[in-house]
């Protein structure tokens, strides 16, 4: 767990705007939606969510943030998992001395989608962020989107036209069989050096040998890494134990990764509270990340 975001899989996120269109079942209950920023720009008149709503382009002050982290040291405690910038000689967790420096995970959008087209999200402005990325080569930059399918167009050219930096590591939504067929695919044809699956919410049993295509996309391994998890909020919609044990199950005999973000609401199918759900999965902590070097 890092100190400047409570998301297990990144140390701190970075929102260059707000706002978005909902594009499938995941979105049903978007929190940015209904997030303390949103909620009070609608009280004041101003929409951010919908294709005809605006996007509000954050500070330029936030904007200037990666070069800062980029700057500072980041470590991590190989005894208790705990990620810091807070160097010193022993771990503030648990005081051990074993700890090396890592770099920072830095989760891109959480409140809006990177890869939205919206007249308010210009060239320019992501020209600025493409910038920001191979200048910052300290972070690595996790781009999580439900439309893989405007990346390439979007961003690869920003970026020299055929290949990603190193540090940018993309990643698409995949809540259920059907968005895993229609956005597999679509995340592989992007020349990231990392890809990785978001299935949270997951809503639905996820096959990975469900076609040749993502047979062939998880046995050659062109997916990096599985994040998996369980909707939190008022309207929470339960996950199934064994939709989530079947990712964790496919993940382990393909040699990819795998992350138990939360249960979210629900353990086990009983409404609890994200708290007391945690994140053990049958009494395990499932913290994988991705080999990057
Ligand atoms: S893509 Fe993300 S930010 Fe946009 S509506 Fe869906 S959940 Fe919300």
């Amino acid at each position: 767990m890092a100190d400047n975001s409570a998301i297990s899989w990144c140390d701190t996120t970075m929102n260059f705007w707000i706002g978005c269109t909902k594009v499938s079942p995941a979105c049903t209950n978007c929190y940015a939606a209904v997030d303390t920023f949103a909620r009070r720009e609608r009280s004041h008149g101003r929409e951010l969510w919908g294709p005809n709503a605006d996007r509000h382009r954050t500070s330029a002050a936030l904007w200037k943030k990666p070069y800062q982290w980029n700057k500072t040291e980041f470590v991590e405690c190989l005894d208790c998992g705990c990620r810091s910038s807070k160097l010193d000689k022993y771990c503030w967790e648990c005081e051990s001395e074993n700890i090396i420096p890592v770099r920072q995970r830095v989760f891109v959008s959480s409140l809006s989608d990177i890869c939205e087209i919206h007249p308010q999200i210009t060239d320019d402005m992501r020209r600025e962020i493409a910038k920001i990325v191979v200048d910052c080569k300290n972070l690595d930059f996790l781009f999580l989107t439900k439309r893989p399918e405007n990346f390439n167009l979007l961003w690869l050219e920003l970026f020299g036209g055929w290949k990603l930096p190193d540090n940018l590591w993309v990643g698409t939504t995949v809540e259920n069989q059907k968005y895993a067929e229609e956005r597999i695919p679509r995340l592989v044809n992007i020349p990231a050096k990392v890809r990785f699956l978001s299935c949270e919410p997951l809503l639905g049993h996820i096959g990975f040998n469900a076609t040749q295509f993502l047979h062939d996309a998880f046995e050659q391994r062109f997916i990096h890494w599985v994040i998996a998890g369980g909707e939190s909020g008022p309207k929470a919609r339960p996950m199934d134990p064994q939709h989530v044990r079947s990712l964790r199950a496919q993940c382990k005999e393909a040699g990819i990764p795998f992350h138990f973000k939360q249960w979210g609401e629900y353990l086990y199918g009983v409404k609890v509270g994200k708290k007391n759900a945690g994140r053990l999965l049958d009494g395990v902590e499932h913290n994988e990340f991705p080999k990057t070097s």
